[in-house]
C-alpha cells in the first residue's frame, strides 16, 4: 500500500527505497512523480506501483517545518512571506483611488513593470513621465487585469485615447492561460460610449 505523508516527511531524494510490488530498489530521486490535485504521486520506476502520496504543504506546514529547522521549508518561507506582504499592498478598485491627469498629459497611458525585483514585478501605470499608479503584479491573473484596466479607462476614459500594455506585463497577466489573450485585449481597449 502506499503511504501519505506530508510534504517534508516524504522520502528524499538520495534516500533509499524499495518497490513493495516487484524487486526494484533506489532512491527517492528515481521515483516518477506526477502531480495529482493537491499531492505528488511518486510511483516505482519499474512497475508503476504507487509507493508514496507527498502532500503539497500550504503555508502552515512550510511555516512549522521551518521552525523545526527543515531547510527547503525555510527558503519557501522567504517566498510564503513576500507573497503575503504582496497580497496586502493596495490595488485599485475605484477611481478615486487615481490622482488627476498631470496638465500636459498625454492622451496615452503606459502600463509597465517595474523589474527592479525581478520575482516581485509591480505594475506601473504612467502618463508620459509622470507615474499616476503602482500595485503588485501576479501571475496569471486575468482578473486583477480586468479591475485595472477597468478602472483606469472609468477614471481616465474622457481624457485618454489608449492604453498601451507592455508585452511583457501583458504576459505576466495572461501566464499559461493562452485563451486569457482574447479577454485581455477585450479589456484593454477603449470601452464604447
Ligand atoms: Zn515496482
Amino acid at each position: 500500500m502506499a503511504r501519505v505523508v506530508s510534504w517534508y516527511e516524504r522520502t528524499g531524494d538520495g534516500e533509499a527505497v524499495a518497490c513493495v510490488e516487484c524487486p526494484w530498489a533506489g532512491v527517492g530521486g528515481d521515483l516518477v512523480g506526477m502531480v495529482i490535485g493537491d499531492l505528488l504521486e511518486r510511483s516505482c520506476p519499474r512497475c508503476d506501483a504507487h509507493l508514496e502520496f507527498a502532500l503539497f504543504p500550504d503555508a502552515d506546514d512550510i511555516r512549522e517545518a521551518a521552525a523545526l529547522g527543515n531547510a527547503e521549508a525555510a527558503a519557501a518561507l522567504a517566498l510564503v512571506e513576500q507573497r503575503e506582504v504582496r497580497r496586502a499592498l493596495p490595488v485599485a478598485s475605484r477611481p478615486d483611488q487615481l490622482p488627476e491627469l498631470p496638465a500636459e498629459a498625454s492622451d496615452l497611458l503606459h502600463v509597465v513593470h517595474d523589474l527592479a525585483c525581478d520575482l516581485a514585478p509591480m505594475i506601473v501605470v504612467r502618463n508620459g513621465p509622470t507615474e499616476l499608479w503602482r500595485e503588485p503584479a501576479f501571475w496569471e491573473d486575468l482578473e486583477g487585469a480586468e479591475r485595472l484596466l477597468a478602472v483606469l479607462w472609468e477614471r481616465y476614459g474622457e481624457v485618454i485615447e489608449g492604453i498601451v500594455v507592455a508585452p511583457a506585463v501583458k504576459q505576466w497577466w495572461i501566464g499559461d492561460d493562452l485563451s486569457a489573450r482574447r479577454l485581455l485585449d477585450l479589456a484593454i481597449a477603449k470601452p464604447e460610449r
